[in-house]
């Protein structure tokens, strides 16, 4: 089995953390700073049974230049040529404008989408349902997987998961 995987979400919400902990090795910058990210990163997890390519996206934004115009266009075209996409969002934040931005283009896409709330070692668990309500209702999501990039928590379900679906 083989595929190409999106990751999309809004700037430090963990997805370079995510993509570091599925490759385990360090592929894509991290950082606190915002849009940190300037390419499309790509690592490859190989199992067994399975190989998936991860794109690690620029972000999505309401594009103020023509810089991040060109960014977003270009973020966007990928994620029409995966198989499947990551939408990453922060456990410990409420469902804001930017996450609204990206739903409203993800609205667009016909592939499967997984919601991926992440750093729920940060959250209690009624944190973790009040988050999900604030998501759940928006797409039509493949599935709701919460995770903890940095330790790894649930991170193996979430690949199974998509070797799965491939
Ligand atoms: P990106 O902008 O979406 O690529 O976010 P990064 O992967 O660069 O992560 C942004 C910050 O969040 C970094 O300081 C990470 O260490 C931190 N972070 C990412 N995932 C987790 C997590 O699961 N738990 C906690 N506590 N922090 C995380
Ligand atoms: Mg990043």
């Amino acid at each position: 089995k083989s595929g190409f995987v999106a990751l999309i979400g809004r700037p430090n919400v963990g997805k370079s953390t995510l993509l570091n902990q599925v490759i385990g090795q360090k592929v894509a910058i991290m950082s606190n700073v915002a849009q940190t990210t300037r390419n499309k990163i790509q690592g490859i997890y190989t199992s067994n049974d399975a190989q998936i390519v991860f794109i690690d996206t620029p972000g999505i934004h309401k594009p103020q230049t023509k810089l991040g115009d060109f960014m977003e266009r270009s973020a966007l075209s990928a994620l029409d040529e995966v198989d499947a996409i990551l939408f990453v969002v922060n456990a410990t934040e409420n469902k804001g404008a930017g996450d609204n931005f990206i739903i409203e283009r993800l609205k667009k896409v016909h592939q499967p989408i997984y919601l991926v709330i992440n750093k729920i070692d940060q959250v209690k668990p009624e944190r973790l349902l009040d988050i999900k309500a604030q998501y759940e209702q928006s797409l039509d999501y493949q599935k709701i997987v919460p995770i903890s990039a940095l330790n790894g928590n649930n991170v193996d379900q979430l690949i199974e998961e998509l070797v799965n679906h491939l």
